[in-house]
């Protein structure tokens, strides 16, 4: 509680896919409609797949790869029944951020039956002076909900811990979805440790810059235009067949990233450390000897 965030506010998740999750069923009604971009991350939109009469409405990334809020906004109209809407910011697999102030705004003039789920998994690794987290604002609006996570800046992806901020009525409803005590003992202790431990989130974020920078540059030099990226991931383009490109990577030792349609010319890779980006450079380097990319 050292931001200040009440403990009545917080939701536990097994991972922040969890609070994603209970979003969804606590907003479950027979006429729900979710808007969300796409691609985005796929977890909201698949908790809504055992419920199919869902109207979900994908709104496609605007060219610079942020949201379209006012198409989203649009697609939220026409509907006396809940609306959840999915904000992903920065947007995984673009890595892209999308402007707080105009959610913001977009949330304050949005009518009581809009509800908003806004994901920040990847909160800690950006860098703009104008990003802000809306963890104050979802304290005080029943309508939004954030979600964070241990797994992407603390490096705590297997111990599954995130957890949400919201306004105390919609924790007490989200908490009725969880799965019981549903934060391991582990992962708790883990969690306090990482937040006892702030030189520990600076440490990963320079590490992960390098890593960005050392991707920038192969690409830069094999001329594969690449979306800047706020995240521990960058979207890149492959010139050549998705799909091929992912199992060449892998036989050569490398997972990269899965298709996101419709962004079929472009792949998604992860950082990893230095010596791991090194190998990824001599490995598209060789690719491109090879007329792969
Ligand atoms: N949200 C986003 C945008 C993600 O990219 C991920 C993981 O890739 C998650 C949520 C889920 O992470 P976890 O459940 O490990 O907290």
């Amino acid at each position: 509680d050292k931001h200040g965030v009440p403990e009545e506010c917080i939701v536990l998740g097994n991972g922040s896919t969890e609070i994603l999750q209970m979003g969804v069923q606590a907003c479950m009604n027979p006429q729900l409609r979710l808007v969300s971009p796409t691609p985005t991350y796929e977890d909201v939109f698949e908790y809504t797949e055992p419920h199919p009469w869902v109207d979900v409405r994908g709104v496609p990334l605007l060219p610079d790869f942020s949201h379209d809020l006012s198409g989203m906004e649009e697609a939220t109209r026409n509907s006396p029944d809940p609306v959840l809407v999915y904000v992903c910011n920065p947007n995984n697999p673009t890595g892209s951020l999308t402007p707080v102030a105009d959610v913001v705004s977009w949330i304050e003039r949005a009518g009581d039956h809009v509800h908003f789920l806004v994901d920040e998994a990847y909160f800690e690794f950006v860098d703009d002076p104008g990003y802000y987290s809306l963890d104050r604002m979802a304290t005080e609006n029943p309508n939004v909900v954030v979600a964070r996570t241990f797994s992407k800046v603390y490096g705590m992806a297997g111990m599954r811990l995130g957890y949400a901020v919201t306004h105390p009525d919609t924790a007490r409803l989200l908490r009725s979805f969880a799965c019981g005590p549903n934060a391991n003992h582990l992962a708790l202790v883990a969690g306090l440790a990482a937040l006892q431990d702030p030189d520990w989130v600076d440490f990963s974020v320079s590490r992960n810059l390098e890593s960005r920078r050392m991707a920038y540059a192969v690409l830069e030099e094999l001329g594969l235009e690449y979306i800047p990226s706020h995240t521990n991931f960058v979207m890149h383009r492959i010139s050549g067949d998705l799909r091929q490109y992912i199992e060449r990577m892998s036989d050569a030792g490398i997972r990269v990233g899965r298709p996101f349609p419709p962004m079929l010319e472009y792949n998604r890779c992860s950082f990893g450390l230095a010596e791991e980006m090194e190998r990824f450079a001599e490995t598209l380097r060789d690719f491109r000897r090879r007329g792969w990319v």
